[in-house]
């Protein structure tokens, strides 16, 4: 069987956006919207800190079908699946004999190796199930170097071995990869204009500490962690090129 379709128009028209609810996934939301016919979602719960990533999904998605006419009518079924186990394998007890270190994107090594194999897997299994063959997820590997599972190869891979494993193909869409987070907003700027770019910054979460006392000109977030650094700093690049 061929897995030709990466990077090349879909067959169908449907598309399943991993979403949850931060700036790159609302990114990837627009794009699938502006391409596909229907577009689905899926987020996973398993215990996030701060559940505010969770009600951003909701607050976002009740709002971005009003940004283009022709979005409405694409936005399809919310998936929430609940993966408690994430949480446990993610417990510090679990890496005693592992040094805890922080990676390039500041967070702890103690975060669930190969997290996003698992979600596609499992959105893999719903796409199946709903007729979907085209998964859109905000990997990057230019701001996010650190991380094997954001990395092209590994997804352009996972792709191929989901489509084997699922005996359907699979085409997994990543269209953040090649892009720093300047670009990111100047691709939401062209998917949406000025109301997404709004949206985004009201609406979406990315700050690591589940801060959203303080609005910014970017977004709310403490300002200071590693997730909210890269989002204030995208921001001002994206800014000073524009002017
Ligand atoms: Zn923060």
């Amino acid at each position: 069987m061929a897995h030709q379709k990466h990077g090349a128009e879909p067959m169908t028209t449907h598309a399943l956006v991993l979403f949850s609810g931060g700036q790159d996934s609302t990114v990837c939301l627009a794009w699938a919207l502006a391409r596909f016919d229907h577009v689905e979602t899926v987020g996973f719960d398993y215990g996030q800190r701060h559940r505010i990533e969770l009600s951003a999904r909701y607050e976002v998605l009740s709002r971005i079908g009003a940004i283009e006419p022709a979005w409405v009518g694409r936005i399809g079924r919310d998936h929430v699946l609940a993966l408690p186990e994430l949480a446990a394998i993610s417990d510090t007890a679990l890496t005693r004999d592992a040094e805890i270190v922080m990676t390039q994107a500041g967070l702890p090594s103690t975060f669930v190796p190969g997290r996003n194999v698992i979600f596609f897997t499992y959105a893999a299994a719903i796409a199946y199930r709903r007729g979907i063959d085209t998964l859109v997820g905000g990997m990057c590997e230019t701001d996010y170097s650190g991380y094997p599972d954001c990395r092209n190869a590994t997804l352009v891979s996972l792709g191929e071995s989901l489509s084997l494993a699922m005996d359907r193909r699979f085409d997994i869409a990543t269209p953040l990869m090649v892009l720093d987070k300047a670009a990111t907003w100047a691709l939401a700027e062209q998917l949406g204009g000025a109301a997404l770019i709004e949206l985004i910054v009201e609406h979406t979460h990315t700050c690591y500490l589940g801060e959203r006392s303080t609005r910014h000109p970017w977004g709310y977030g403490c300002g200071t962690c590693p997730a909210c650094g890269l989002r204030a700093k995208g921001y001002e690049k994206w800014r000073s090129g524009k002017n």
